[in-house]
């Protein structure tokens, strides 16, 4: 049984807009580290050294979800 906080991010690509719920599992006593459940539709999970990133498919570019400080730490990837 895996214990551990559960919730959803808006996730939003910047270039085409497209949208959608992600799912993401933290387990407990973790603080940094977490990782999705789901993507939605014309999303994937791209794993780096950093954690992941979501990346539109159609895009191929990262896409931003609503956790502000994760918004900046990756910032510097859009243009
Ligand atoms: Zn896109």
């Amino acid at each position: 049984m895996s214990t551990g906080a559960r919730w959803t991010e808006l996730l939003t690509c910047p270039n085409c807009r497209n949208s959608g719920l992600l799912q993401l599992f933290q387990p407990s006593g973790s603080t940094y580290e977490y990782r999705a459940e789901s993507v939605p539709d014309g999303f994937k999970i791209v794993h780096t050294e950093c954690g992941e990133l979501y990346w539109c498919r159609g895009c191929r570019r990262e896409a931003i979800h609503s956790d502000a400080g994760r918004l900046h730490a990756t910032s510097e990837q859009i243009n």
